[in-house]
């Protein structure tokens, strides 16, 4: 394995941050990931596996191995073109290929079960690490196992999704960074059970068709859902960003009571009753607020400072301009952390992933 030299990984991020690594490789098999180990073993340096690059924030210059996820098989089913010989069929697909080329290969053979999570930028590899997520569907109701490769050990196995510890944009490979995801293996179906929870999504369906359907063909979800997030979300291609850069907060019911008092129309979901502690018998019902809601309502949707800012339309999104550094994103992250707690007396958890020259780091509010 011989890497390049101080490659910049601009274009392997949609923040487009200009930082260099020292060495970089494309991971395109098992074996290749094998030389990456020996070689920073060898060298005594850290490593840092990219996939589509549109959940992290590179802050610094990188010196170790920067790998970029190149493995893309997929593996169909022989018996495909037969859908109805059965309602459900087991497909794989290595780290590297496309999410959304996958999911629109899905539909276009006539399966469901992915079409909620179009257009999520990124790579199939990537898709378990945050359990993505979006309109009522996360990744965890598809999927089956996942292949892994241990950096630390150089050894091979697999994960059932229960393994996987799979949570709102959570698993267990949060915790085991070392753990890579060589290959995704799924559950689709050919009996489409439409998730169309997300009264929006019922509503583009009908406005698309000229008329309310009931029962929405994958197609016609996966259309509402491009023609919603073209509408709503920038496209890192003409305006850099990672997307929601905070996870929305979980909060009990009874804090939801409270804010409304004070916030009136605040937007909130149930989640689930989870026992408020192990020892006592009373439950509180949990709630997600809707942390783009709590942001605009302070007043930075469409803030511009610098190379930084809010997104116009979503204030969920940090974007920046191409001069702007890792650091600036950050430092506006936290002004508005500081500034939801002091309103709202919720701490906002940032998304994306965040390293700088030697790896992973947290940059929160204490
Ligand atoms: C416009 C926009 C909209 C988005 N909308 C959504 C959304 O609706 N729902 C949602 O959940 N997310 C969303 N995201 C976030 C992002 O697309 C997802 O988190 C996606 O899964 C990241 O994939 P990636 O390949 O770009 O990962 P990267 O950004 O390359 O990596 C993210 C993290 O995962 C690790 N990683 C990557 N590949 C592997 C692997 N094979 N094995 C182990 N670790 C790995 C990296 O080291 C890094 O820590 C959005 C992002 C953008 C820019």
């Amino acid at each position: 394995m011989k890497p390049q030299l101080k490659v910049s990984l601009k274009p392997y991020n949609t923040l487009s941050l200009d930082v260099k690594a020292d060495y970089f490789v494309r991971i395109h098999n098992i074996n290749d990931l094998h030389l990456a180990r020996n070689f920073c073993q060898m060298n005594d340096c850290p490593w840092l596996l990219i996939g589509g690059g549109s959940n992290l924030v590179l802050t610094q210059d990188f010196e170790g191995l920067v790998m970029v996820m190149a493995m893309d098989k997929v593996f169909w089913p022989s018996n495909i073109t037969v859908p109805k010989m059965s309602d459900k069929f087991a497909l794989s697909a290595e780290a590297g290929y496309e999410w959304d080329r996958l999911v629109e290969e899905t539909i276009q053979k006539g399966a469901s079960g992915l079409e909620n999570l179009s257009l999520i930028p990124g790579q199939v590899g990537a898709a378990p690490i945050q359990n993505i997520g979006a309109y009522g569907v996360e990744l965890a109701h598809c999927l089956t196992s996942v292949d892994v490769f241990d950096f630390k050990t150089g050894q091979t196995f697999q994960l059932t999704t229960t393994e996987c510890k799979l949570g709102y944009r959570d698993s267990i490979f949060k915790t085991h960074p070392h753990w890579i995801v060589t290959q995704v293996n799924l559950t689709l179906n050919f009996e489409h059970e439409p998730q169309v929870g997300y009264g929006i999504i019922a509503d583009t369906i009908a406005s698309i068709s000229g008329q309310s359907i009931t029962d929405p063909s994958p197609q016609q979800i996966r259309d509402a859902v491009i023609h919603i997030r073209r509408t709503k979300l920038p496209d890192p291609k003409y305006i850099p960003n990672v997307g929601s850069f905070f996870k929305n907060p979980v909060v009990t019911s009874e804090q939801v009571e409270s804010l409304t008092q004070i916030w009136p129309g605040l937007v909130s979901y149930p989640v689930a009753l989870i026992p408020v502690a192990k020892t006592s018998k009373t439950h509180s019902s949990y709630y997600k607020l809707a942390a783009g809601w709590l942001i605009d309502k302070l007043g930075w949707k469409g803030f511009r400072e610098g190379g930084v800012g809010v997104h116009e339309h979503q204030a969920l999104v940090l974007v920046c301009s191409g001069s702007a550094k890792g650091k600036d994103v950050l430092d506006l992250a936290l002004r508005i952390q500081a500034d939801v707690k002091a309103n709202f007396g919720v701490k906002l958890e940032i998304e994306p992933r965040l390293f700088d020259s030697r790896g992973e780091f947290t940059y929160n509010l204490d």
